[in-house]
């Protein structure tokens, strides 16, 4: 068994649609979404595309798997595991902390994903140099694929989601948009729009970790990775006290936007990010008449396990 993947026709799945929310139409705004959360029923959301340039490597180089790491509510692994289900290739998940059951955790055993639990420690050894030796000797033939679908191929797939963009701004009526709003974790999504966009739209990460966590060299890496100049972009801490972090106001907020514009959203990006939003346009930071396209990056399926 090796990896073979193809890549499917998801236009339809994801569609841009305008999104009706009071403070945005108050100042004037016009925001549309773009709902990756609707691209698939199981591999959902920006992983999908970190996933793309990552298992075409895979695939080049004949690997018999592929082998990844995250935290027990990861949605990376969980759209690995879809991803290996789907076009039937053997996936391994080496897993933050101690064996616990999450939603997310019993999805991966059912898609067939082989676990390994590595404790704390463990997981942070990860950057080390030779992290990958014993497993790959494990797994033989495996390509091993870091956090979150990082790093330069990461972020290359990611350009397919301007292009998503892209094909259906005229549906909406605009004749273009003049920025683009998202949530970071690691940076690289919003690293790959920018080397989609080459300066043509404005681009505003909102980063889910405080700014102390890197978020901002991680994008320049992956530009200079590129060969790419640097680009200009704008980032925003909303972590609002930490990474999954979740407070009264946040949920009460994500309660009233799903009411007013059918969009679900979760606390530890889309949500923050959204609220983020909301706070700049309040103060001021666009013009009225400014067109933006908020990208729903996904990430529902973590939702379950946090009890809300
Ligand atoms: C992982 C994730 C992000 C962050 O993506 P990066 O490429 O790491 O910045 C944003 N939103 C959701 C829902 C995610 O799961």
């Amino acid at each position: 068994m090796s990896v073979a993947v193809e890549l499917p026709a998801w236009t339809a799945q994801a569609p841009l649609q305008l999104m009706h929310l009071p403070w945005a139409q108050a100042a004037g705004i016009e925001l549309a979404v773009l709902r990756l959360d609707l691209l698939d029923p199981l591999i959902s959301g920006n992983k999908w595309f970190k996933l793309l340039d990552h298992l075409r490597a895979a695939q080049a180089q004949g690997a018999a798997g592929v082998i990844s790491l995250g935290g027990a509510h990861s949605n990376h692994l969980h759209a690995l595991a879809a991803a290996g289900q789907r076009f039937n290739f053997a996936t391994v998940g080496l897993l933050r902390g101690h064996a616990q059951l999450t939603p997310t955790v019993t999805d991966l055993q059912a898609m067939g994903m082989q676990l390994h639990w590595l404790g704390y420690a463990g997981y942070r050894e990860r950057h080390a140099a030779d992290f990958w030796t014993p497993w790959l000797q494990r797994y033989s033939g495996f390509y091993p694929m870091p956090e979150g679908g990082g790093g330069l191929p990461g972020a290359l797939g990611c350009g397919q989601i301007t292009r998503l963009l892209r094909e259906q701004v005229a549906d909406l009526g605009w004749d273009d948009y003049h920025g683009v709003w998202l949530a970071c974790g690691t940076g690289t999504t919003l690293a790959g729009l920018l080397l989609a966009e080459a300066g043509a739209h404005a681009l505003y990460g909102v980063t889910a970790v405080p700014m102390d966590y890197g978020v901002a060299s991680q994008i320049e890496q992956i530009l200079h990775a590129a060969g790419q100049p640097p680009t200009d972009y704008q980032l925003f801490d909303g972590s609002r006290g930490g990474f999954a972090k979740v407070d009264a106001e946040l949920l009460a907020f994500m309660a009233e936007c799903e009411t007013h514009s059918g969009v679900p959203l979760e606390p530890l990006y889309t949500g923050k990010a959204l609220l983020q939003l909301r706070e700049q346009v309040q103060a001021g930071y666009f013009a009225q008449g400014t067109r933006l396209v908020f990208i729903h990056t996904g990430g529902l399926q973590g939702r379950r396990g946090l009890a809300l």
